[in-house]
């Protein structure tokens, strides 16, 4: 079976959204002024982190001055890193327990993730952070290559926002695990125990988590907190068998 870094490798050189392809590459020739002695990644983010990860996160999509910045001739650490949803996704990974630091700025800054991967159903940056649900279907089918290759391991999915929501139950779906019908909604909170299919490989379940998304409009409101992010990804290590642990401090 492929490897995740194989897959991942793939990933970055995808062209199949022909619209997500001309705005990532051309923010990447254009840049933001103050990262303009930068040279941007301009292609596909994949996801980040071990592969024998317990626990996946599936947020939405890089975004133009973050992720799709931060690659300096490799593929950047996932979707979050170098922006302000990664600040807060970041912090909470880490007071959990579950990143080695609390910040995800560049490439090279030495972050490790403790049995988590993050990935986002949409691996380009999209203009105004909004992929459209076709862009989502086309990118669909690398997640559901994502989810066959952690089957061994992945005991828990935290997806951030409905977006993300829309993309992960089919995906799962594909990927060999039950998904009720009709299909969960999408909710802060939400939490769904999904059995495996019987198969072969006697595939296990895993049990899937709904989150509001860490970007600034649900952070800066006060619509996620800190709290409320640390509960959710705590309860979801706990499910997937991690044992994370607060850090002091
Ligand atoms: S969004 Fe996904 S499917 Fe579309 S070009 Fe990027 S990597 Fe390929």
């Amino acid at each position: 079976m492929e490897a995740l870094a194989d897959l991942d490798a793939r990933i970055a050189g995808c062209r199949a959204c022909p619209r997500l392809v001309a705005w990532r590459e051309e923010v990447a020739r254009t840049k933001r002024a103050a990262f303009a002695d930068q040279t941007y990644w301009g292609r596909p983010v994949p996801g980040f982190g071990p592969s024998d990860a317990r626990l996946l996160i599936v947020g939405l999509a890089p975004a133009a001055h973050g992720g799709n910045r931060t690659g300096l001739g490799v593929p950047p650490l996932g979707e979050f890193t170098g922006d302000r949803s990664g600040d807060v996704l970041y912090r909470a990974l880490y007071d959990v327990g579950l990143a080695s630091q609390p910040t995800s700025v560049a490439v090279d800054d030495g972050l490790e993730l403790y049995g988590v991967r993050v990935t986002a159903p949409v691996h380009c940056a999209p203009p105004a952070n909004k992929p459209t649900p076709g862009e989502r279907e086309t990118c669909r089918a690398w997640l559901v290559q994502e989810l066959r290759l952690l089957r061994p391991t992945v005991r828990a999915v935290v997806v951030l926002g409905a977006f993300g929501w829309q993309a992960t139950l089919p995906a799962l779906a594909e990927a060999g695990w039950r998904v009720p019908r009709p299909r969960p909604a999408f909710a802060h909170g939400a939490r769904v125990a999904l059995d495996g299919l019987d198969g072969p490989d006697g595939l296990a379940g895993l049990e899937l988590f709904g989150c509001f998304h860490v970007s600034q409009r649900n952070t800066f409101t006060g619509r996620l907190t800190p709290a409320m992010l640390r509960a959710v990804l705590a309860t979801a290590a706990t499910a997937a068998g991690l044992p994370g642990m607060p850090h002091e401090g």
